[in-house]
């Protein structure tokens, strides 16, 4: 017999181990009764001792019968405990489940169909791949903590295939008679496996979020009872920090973000026009003699050299090789003013043949990356391609 079926609060019990049985994962025990919870409808199943040995899984055969995984050999008699705070956890996320799936229904029309209970987040989907609209969202949370002020009683009670039709089912059960039926007073009535307080203010908060579309439906992501205050406290610690980094009172932090984006914005155009200008005089410099240009820059990057070394083609430099630093390797770039004149692509490629890396382009312009520093890279290039 399941003794949570009628008693989702049964800490502990004594029963009897009736069969045993033995497969990759380890040793499992079935007992004449047990409280123990298998997992099954998106519930995980419940932990907790056998005879003071760990129960790690616990899973219900075809046939029905609930088989308990123990970390070492059980028999005869035996008291089962119930590690409480996780089948607390469990009935606090279930029955706010329920409830809150009630709420869409009423809030959007749009069913439940599928219900997930993770470790850390639980997720329901409802009906259809749109996303509800913040304004649903918040009317479904609020009709779902109305219903918990309420302190509706929920119960359970067995019903027979041909009750069926009158019950009125929030969705149709997926599981043969006789149906188990949870019933949240008045609001919510469905076929349920799973364990739930007698009360709805016992899960005393529900805290919804949109999370993304699925292939057959939008899923929600929801926090219940414990886990929706831990949440709040998260969230309240997450802000406290953002408005105190600020300097501003928490409600005040969304605004001063927007303002400090739009000055980081006004600043990034800012810097872009700078460098710009900046790059414009170092080439007017560089490019006084109509010399090529061999220099190496180790502080700058592939962006620089490539921007300095077309400002340097334009104005008539015959051959710029400019060296720099990518990561932890040393950047090149090659470039010269379109027209006859050698192949830098093919000439980058012979340097990283002899040396390593990579590289390569069009005639007139190519970069690449070799494993060298900068000074010693515009060495090698300086004794291979000299002669271009
Ligand atoms: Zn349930």
């Amino acid at each position: 017999m399941r003794l949570y079926y009628d008693d989702a609060y049964r800490k502990a019990f004594r029963s009897r181990v009736v069969d045993r049985r033995e497969d990759a994962q380890g040793l499992w025990v079935e007992l004449e009764d047990s409280a123990f919870y298998p997992e099954s409808g998106g519930q995980p199943p419940d932990r907790g001792t056998l005879a003071g040995v760990a129960v790690q899984d616990v899973q219900a055969d075809e046939a029905g019968r609930v088989w308990h995984r123990v970390a070492q050999a059980v028999a005869g008699e035996v008291e089962g405990v119930i590690d409480w705070q996780r089948r607390l956890d469990h009935m606090e996320q279930h029955a706010g489940q329920h409830i809150a799936s009630g709420a869409f229904l009423e809030v959007t029309g749009r069913d439940t169909i599928s219900f997930h209970m993770g470790q850390e987040v639980s997720t329901f989907d409802i009906a259809g791949r749109s996303a509800p609209t913040a304004d649903e969202l918040l009317r479904a949370e609020r009709r779902a903590n109305e219903i918990i002020r309420e302190n509706r009683p929920i119960t359970l009670r067995w019903a027979q295939a041909d009750e069926l039709a009158s019950l009125g089912l929030r969705k149709p059960p997926q599981v043969s008679p006789p149906y188990r039926i949870v019933e949240v007073a008045d609001f919510d009535r469905s076929a349920c496996g799973g364990t739930h307080p007698r009360q709805t203010a016992e899960v005393g908060l529900v805290k919804l979020y949109a999370a993304e579309a699925v292939h057959d439906g939008f899923r929600i992501r929801f926090y219940a009872g414990q886990r929706a205050r831990l949440d709040y406290q998260r969230r309240a610690a997450e802000l406290d920090r953002i408005a105190a980094t600020l300097g501003v009172a928490p409600g005040e932090s969304g605004a001063t973000v927007d303002l400090r984006l739009a000055e980081l914005e006004r600043l990034r155009g800012l810097t872009a026009r700078q460098r710009r200008v900046l790059l414009d005089q170092e080439a007017d410099r560089l490019a006084q003699a109509g010399e090529p240009v061999f220099l190496a820059l180790p502080e700058r990057g592939p962006d620089d050299l490539r921007d300095l070394a077309a400002r340097l083609a334009a104005r008539g430099v015959p051959l710029a090789v400019l060296t720099g630093t990518k990561e932890e390797l040393g950047a090149i770039v090659l470039q010269r003013p379109n027209g006859d004149g050698p192949h830098l692509g093919e000439a980058l490629k012979a340097l990283t043949a002899a040396l390593g890396g990579r590289g390569g382009g069009s005639p007139v312009q190519a970069q690449g990356a070799l494993p060298l520093p900068a000074a010693a890279l515009l060495e090698e290039a300086r004794r291979r391609l000299g002669g271009l």
